[in-house]
């Protein structure tokens, strides 16, 4: 069997995969493989899976599979599988480091000082967390995650979530208008399916309280980027601080690459040390159970 790495894992993976069958990363033997680990760089299109004429399982280590084309996998029947377990605690922390960052000022001070030599002292004018509210879209693995450390600093924590019926993290509200406006910080943490495909725009904005913090872990194609942008620039939406994208990277004309009051991460929120190990756990895992 050929295991095609295409994506960055752990580098101990390959070394662990090597009782399985024959291992590699070199892409051009793409043709050969059996089975393909992919994170969310490499698009699993209809065309790509036809260059793929023995693949029988698709491992995408990370959550979303929104990067592969589940229905061209099903007509050739192959496989595809996650690893959903891993990611939530890593997730669950870049989201908390990009909420907090925001009532700190983190980046504009420390690049007023660094860049410009600019003591800000009594420039920046900070907010606390504590008794502020949260508001999460979707209350699964990270957002629970997200759910206790916020409470830790003293949030409310709201969620809505029209497929949970009782949470321990969040006090649910029965709809996602009600969380937009009670919440001072909106946390999303959806898949991108039909529903959450642009759920931020110019008319749910308008349902938010002023000055309300977005903060997007989930997937950049939930925002209508161009709502948002003229959001922040009114001072409607307070600030966006985003590790994902409409695409990865984002393109040079991404109208949030230049928008005010933007914090921005490169899509990171899966990529911590811990988690790749734990990756590389789930896919051994899969691997064995999966008898390929
Ligand atoms: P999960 O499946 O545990 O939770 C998703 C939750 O969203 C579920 O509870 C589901 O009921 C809810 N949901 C679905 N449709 C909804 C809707 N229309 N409105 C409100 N809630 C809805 O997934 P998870 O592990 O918590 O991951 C959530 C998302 O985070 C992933 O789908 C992925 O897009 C994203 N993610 C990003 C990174 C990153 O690197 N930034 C890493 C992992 C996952």
């Amino acid at each position: 069997m050929l295991i095609l790495i295409c994506d960055a894992f752990d580098p101990s993976l390959p070394k662990r995969l090597e009782r399985f069958g024959e291992v590699t990363e070199d892409q051009a033997r793409l043709r050969d493989a059996q089975v393909a680990l992919v994170r969310s760089k490499t698009k699993c299109t209809a065309e790509w899976i036809a260059q793929a004429p023995k693949l029988k399982l698709i491992i995408r280590g990370g959550v979303g599979i929104d990067n592969i084309d589940a229905k061209a996998a099903k007509e050739r029947g192959i496989e595809v599988r996650n690893t959903p377990n891993a990611s939530s605690v890593a997730v669950a922390e870049l989201a908390f480091a990009l909420m907090i960052a925001v009532p700190n000022h983190l980046v504009e001070a420390h690049n007023a000082l660094k860049l410009e030599g600019k003591f800000l002292k009594k420039e920046i004018k900070r907010t606390e967390l504590m008794g502020k509210t949260l508001g999460l879209v979707g209350i699964g693995r990270i957002a629970q995650e997200l759910g206790k450390r916020a409470r830790a600093f003293g949030m409310r924590v709201l969620a809505f979530d029209p497929y949970v019926k009782s949470s321990e993290a969040a006090i649910l509200v029965p709809t996602v208008k009600e969380l937009f406006q009670q919440s001072d910080y909106i946390s999303l943490h959806t898949p991108l399916t039909d529903e959450t495909r642009g759920m931020i725009n110019r008319e749910s904005i308008a349902n938010m309280k002023n000055g309300v913090v977005i903060v997007n872990t989930g997937r950049g194609k939930c925002i209508v980027e161009e709502d948002l942008v003229e959001a922040l620039k009114s001072g409607k939406v307070g600030a966006y601080a985003t590790d994902v994208w409409f695409s990865d990277p984002p393109d040079p004309s991404c109208p949030l690459l230049a928008a005010p009051n933007v914090i921005m991460t490169p899509h990171i929120g899966a990529s911590s040390k811990e988690n790749l190990l734990r990756i590389g756990d789930e896919v051994v895992e899969l691997l064995e159970k999966s008898g390929k």
